[in-house]
């Protein structure tokens, strides 16, 4: 196959891709909700589309169905704050996320949830260097 024919593929086929971008969203937090800790079964914008929110990685962040329905149009970060479950550690690992820092955001939603597996990208493994 040439490499024309891939980007010709991508570009015939944009529901594969956004396919691939979802999984990779929920793949960053180990397929948990940015929010409350439980399963992500759907993608949040951070800031709605309604108020101009974009669908990139930086204000797409993975959610359960609960947390996603019951925040509905309002701005993540004030609807954050007022729930029940609301964890600074997390408010400040949604900021990062939307400022794009990735790597920060999951260290902090690491230490708001120590059951949390940072995945393997964003950890140089140290081990593999004392095997050497
Ligand atoms: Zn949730």
């Amino acid at each position: 196959m040439h490499i024309n024919d891939a980007v010709f593929l991508e570009d015939l086929c944009p529901k594969f891709r956004f396919r691939q971008w979802r999984k990779s969203i929920h793949k960053f937090t180990g397929k948990s909700c940015i929010y409350c800790g439980k399963p992500s079964e759907s993608i949040d914008h951070v800031i709605p589309r309604s108020q101009g929110g974009l669908s990139t990685t930086e204000n797409c962040v993975p959610a359960c169905l609960s947390c996603n329905g019951d925040k509905s149009d309002e701005n993540a970060l004030y609807w954050y704050r007022r729930q029940r479950f609301y964890d600074p550690r997390r408010a400040m690992a949604i900021r990062a996320w939307l400022e794009g820092d990735l790597r920060l955001a999951l260290r902090l939603l690491q230490w708001a949830n120590p059951n949390f597996r940072i995945i393997k990208n964003y950890e140089k493994d140290k081990s593999e260097y004392k095997a050497a």
